[in-house]
């Protein structure tokens, strides 16, 4: 195993959070470990498992439904950020996503720029169906190899959470390079490798890049990142960066420096998971419990503390929008059971507020935001 970044072979491992289970992206339990190595050249975090069979393929489902009121406030902030990446002075004419999913973010980019040309590429085929559904836009099967050989030219190409999911970090920066008019722009989002938290939970997140490592991978391909920000108040956990293709005269803006002690961090923060399914069990007993949340955070619980899990007996959220989950069923938060405690399943930067609130209804609430705190 070398390290995508750097091509280094001096890995080492960090703690797994569960001997036997992981997280897909897609939020399904693997019957395989993490595999999370540190490359102690370059500081980057590569996943270093077996890739799960068809990842993308048929069951990668997330997008089958159009999202909902909290995705598409997500996907216009995405939009707004990439706005305020491109240059205010020409409206792109010619847009393309890499990894489109349902096509929700070319659809607010097209509010955006509505004379745009816009197209994407996705690997599930689940998803580039939907796109035309949900939002009327174009998204073809497959990746940036999949366009015409002759359909080049875009004025700005975006890619938000894809680059961290691909084995080959360097082919995918070359082949949007490809794309690109000379004056064009990329624009990536991904996951902020300098803070630990979730993301270094999800299997398929096989690099975590650092801003250095997106500057590397950038500069590699002939491109010259002009920007790398955190986006800390508008996505938290997420940066961005943005960059042209180098003409040979421009020269680049300084690399940031990689930060060891973040990458350290990462270790700490696996163990404190590792811990997890013990410490929640010490708070509630043998009590069952009501689980408060269904999203990603519930499906973390689910693999990686899957006793607490077992203890579940029903979820509860505030306004139910299906009846079952894992079997089990969702009720409106009113409606469920007071003699049971409720064990909070959200983002632990959630949980104060959540604790405050459903403790004043009266409810005994366990929360976990002082032993991981991201
Ligand atoms: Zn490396």
């Amino acid at each position: 195993m070398r390290c995508s970044i750097c091509s280094s072979t001096d890995l080492s491992a960090l703690t797994h959070p569960h001997p036997t289970r992981s997280m897909s992206s897609n939020r399904d339990v693997l019957d395989i470990p993490l595999d999370k190595r540190i490359c102690r050249s370059c500081g980057a975090i590569l996943e270093c498992g077996p890739s799960p069979d068809r990842l993308f393929g048929d069951s990668y489902d997330i997008y089958a439904r159009p999202g909902g009121a909290q995705d598409h406030a997500r996907t216009r902030r995405i939009a707004e950020i990439v706005q305020r990446y491109h240059p205010a002075a020409a409206a792109p004419r010619r847009i393309l996503d890499i990894g489109a999913a349902d096509g929700a973010l070319l659809s607010a980019l097209g509010e955006i720029w509505p004379n745009s040309d816009r197209i994407g590429v996705e690997p599930s085929p689940v998803a580039a169906a939907a796109a035309h559904v949900h939002y009327g836009e174009r998204v073809v099967t497959g990746d940036s190899r999949t366009l015409a050989p002759d359909d080049l030219g875009f004025d700005l190409i975006v890619s938000v959470n894809v680059i961290e999911h691909t084995p080959d970090p360097h082919r995918f920066v070359s082949d949007a390079r490809r794309l690109l008019s000379p004056d064009g722009r990329l624009i990536l989002i991904c996951p902020d490798g300098a803070l630990p938290n979730v993301q270094i939970l999800i299997q398929d997140h096989l690099t975590t890049f650092q801003a250095c490592h997106l500057n590397r991978v950038l500069g590699d391909a002939q491109m010259i990142c002009v920007r790398t920000d955190r986006l800390t108040d508008t996505l938290p956990g997420f940066q961005v960066a943005c960059a042209i293709p180098s003409d040979g005269r421009m020269t680049a803006p300084g690399v940031p420096e990689l930060d060891w002690s973040a990458v350290d961090a990462h270790d700490t923060y696996l163990k404190s998971w590792r811990a997890l399914d013990q410490i929640l069990g010490d708070r509630l007993g043998t009590r069952a419990v009501i689980g408060y949340g269904i999203g990603e955070m519930a499906a973390m619980i689910q693999t990686y503390a899957p006793r607490i899990f077992q203890r579940i007996d029903m979820f509860a959220v505030d306004t139910p929008a299906i009846e079952r989950f894992e079997d089990r069923p969702v009720l409106g938060i009113t409606d469920a059971p007071k003699t049971l405690p409720i064990l909070l399943l959200t983002a632990p930067r959630s949980q104060k507020v959540l604790f405050e609130r459903l403790s004043a209804m009266g409810r005994s609430v366990v929360r976990f935001d002082d032993h991981i705190t991201a």
